[in-house]
């Protein structure tokens, strides 16, 4: 069981939800007092904090001016470039404010839409803080992200602003940005009138086109003492946007709202992570995923921590590279991914005892399963707790994890540990959404209302929210993760995988339809199955097997090379290679039901190597042995 402590404070978030949540507001900035904590007239929807105002820039840069405005917030660091530039917090608020009054003189206005397509740089974080600043609603996407997948994310939102860049970086070679956003503006029905390009001077070929790009350098100048004023939202307004990959090919536009989201993690920092003030926080994701949303930007600037915004790989110079940002900046609280923990676990053991790694309290890991050596590895070699925590983009915020800062719980490995306070977590039976008792695994659900900082519905989408999350049981109405869990004697739980066909990618999720559309784009692919096939470093990695049109196409080994990599460069073009599947197989059927529904179960097993289970339905036994055959030609 969950300590004694811990466990009275997460069974008073349940109970008294508005007393508990009322107190955890107090750790943000209200311009106006909320009225009524807790609006839940409409299930599943919850309103937080009704009738308050606040803002999120405010919160994370502009309260902290009076106490600590020549302590660090932002710290820049490119193994790629070669670039480090620490921004203080008044130099923060001084580029946030220049990037608001850019945007403002483009004709962004609060409910706007501003998507951000960048690396990581500096200017990324301002753009972000900067929506915020002004009500704007950001809608970052990941950088590796190819034409394809900008342009459905450019439609569903309607921007009136790019912010993008020349060019990325990756591994010490150049990911030029512009000829994507080109494409995708082309691609795209609604493309933004304007985009606002950060030049790097990475790519020296890139052409603006006039009246439509503009130089952010430029001007930036013109606006060097700018001052904007910080736009008061309503608390249920919202902040952002951020798209994940479901079952279907269309991404979901996760919404979040603003006083929400500011106390769940103002909450988090001090009860999970146990950020102070003063301290530095390192996480290594990405500012396209909602770990970079949330824990590079902004929970650690509401805590007033300094962050560090990172552009580079684990090994890179060496793979002493993280526990040297460490040392050098006093980290106290790290957070990073199963993956790369595992591709530092490959190399030299010694780069773990190079560095003063002393200052570190804690280190999170968190958007896959971590598994149990893995954890026990990194533990045994830092010394200090690992802490795996378990959460997914819409929650914007861990929903099962140890919570050091109410109780030092001691931590099991290859378990989140326990329900995060404000959670109603448990796990479901699928049959009849009963509760599972111990050492049962069942789906993992939460009765809502969902706490603070949970998305507020999907962009323009009401129903589609209800209908994806809150309909697994026709008894019930229960928020679904779609993953399957187990909890043990002591109460501890582990994540045993998705209950649906998305792949989870070194922690990055992807459907396989997306995946699946991408191939088919192929103009010799009639029809395609993709499925996630266990990975020993990235946890899952995708599989095609494809039915083609033309089979003298791939008559030869060498022929199906050649297609295979066409094929993948097809992916690579439409949605980036984080997408791109790890093997296409080419096959002449694909292995369904006599009513037409793919084995998608059936393939996953053989690619790894299991028994493929009960194929009474199947329509045509002869393609389950293609795929035998096409694993076995390898
Ligand atoms: P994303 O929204 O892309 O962060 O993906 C969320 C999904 O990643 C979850 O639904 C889980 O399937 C998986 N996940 C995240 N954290 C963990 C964890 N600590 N252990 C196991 N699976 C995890």
């Amino acid at each position: 069981m969950a300590g004694e402590i811990y466990r009275a404070f997460h069974e008073r978030s349940i109970r008294d939800r508005e007393g508990f949540w009322a107190e955890q507001a107090g750790l943000i900035h209200w311009q106006k007092p909320f009225g009524k904590v807790l609006d839940f007239g409409r299930p599943p929807f919850a309103k937080w904090f009704v009738g308050g105002e606040t803002n999120l820039c405010y919160n994370a840069v502009d309260r902290h001016l009076a106490t600590r405005a020549d302590q660090k917030a932002l710290v820049y660091i490119s193994t790629e470039t070669g670039e480090e530039k620490a921004y203080t917090y008044r130099e923060l608020a001084a580029e946030v404010n220049r990037m608001a009054a850019v945007m403002q003189s483009l004709g962004v206005a609060r409910g706007d839409r501003v998507l951000i397509y960048m690396p990581m740089i500096a200017e990324a974080a301002f753009a972000i803080l900067a929506c915020a600043r002004i009500g704007a609603i950001h809608s970052v996407v990941f950088g590796g992200f190819a034409a394809g997948s900008l342009a459905t994310r450019i439609d569903d939102a309607r921007p009136t602003l790019m912010v993008t860049s020349d060019a990325g970086m990756r591994a010490g070679k150049a990911v030029p940005y512009k000829h994507l956003v080109d494409e995708s503006l082309r691609l795209a029905r609604f493309p933004p009138g304007k985009v606002l390009m950060v030049n790097r001077g990475i790519d020296r070929e890139m052409q603006l086109v006039p009246g439509r790009d503009l130089d952010y350098a430029t001007l930036r100048s013109r606006h060097l003492d700018a001052q904007v004023p910080v736009a008061w939202l309503e608390s249920n307004e919202p902040s952002y946007i951020l798209y994940t990959s479901g079952t279907t090919g269309k991404p979901k536009g996760v919404q979040r709202d603003v006083g929400g989201y500011a106390t769940a993690l103002a909450a988090s920092m001090k009860h999970i992570y146990m950020g102070n003030a003063g301290e530095t926080m390192f996480t290594t994701s990405d500012i396209g995923w909602v770990v970079g949303h949330s824990y590079i930007i902004y929970g650690p600037l509401i805590a007033g921590m300094t962050t560090i915004l990172y552009e580079g790989t684990p090994i890179r110079p060496d793979a002493g590279i993280w526990w040297k940002i460490v040392q050098d900046h006093r980290a106290t609280v790290m957070f990073s991914a199963p993956t790369a923990i595992r591709v530092l676990k490959k190399q030299d053991p010694a780069f773990l005892k190079k560095y003063d790694v002393s200052s570190l309290r804690h280190l999170f890991l968190a958007g896959e399963p971590l598994d149990e050596p893995t954890h026990r590895w990194i533990a045994e070699a830092l010394g200090i707790p690992v802490i795996d925590h378990y959460w997914q983009t819409e929650t914007g915020w861990p929903m099962l994890s140890a919570v050091p800062g109410v109780e030092k719980t001691p931590i099991k490995y290859g378990s989140p540990s326990f329900p995060v306070f404000g959670y109603d977590l448990r796990l479901f039976r699928e049959a009849d959404a009963s509760e599972a008792g111990a050492d049962e695994k069942a789906v993992v659900g939460v009765v809502p209302p969902l706490p603070p900082g949970c998305l507020a519905t999907l962009w323009g989408d009401d129903e589609r929210f209800v209908k994806t999350y809150f309909s697994t049981f026709s008894t019930r109405q229960v928020y679904s993760s779609f993953d399957w869990g187990i909890r043990d004697q002591d109460g501890y739980f582990f994540i045993l995988g998705r209950t649906d066909d998305v792949i989870n990618v070194a922690g990055h999720r992807l459907g396989t339809r997306e995946i699946e559309e991408a191939v088919q784009a192929h103009p010799n692919v009639a029809e395609v199955a993709v499925v996630g096939v266990a990975d020993p470093l990235k946890g899952q990695l995708p599989v095609a097997f494809a039915v083609v049109k033309d089979v003298s196409a791939v008559a030869s080994p060498e022929a199906r090379a050649a297609h295979e990599k066409e094929v993948m460069a097809t992916v690579d073009r439409l949605l980036g290679a984080i997408a791109r599947p790890g093997r296409v197989h080419f096959v002449t059927a694909l292995p369904k039901t006599r009513s037409g529904k793919l084995l998608r179960r059936s393939i996953q097993a053989l690619a790894e190597g299991r028994d493929p289970g009960d194929l009474t339905t199947i329509e045509d036994p002869g393609a389950l042995e293609q795929i035998k055959a096409a694993l076995g030609a390898r």
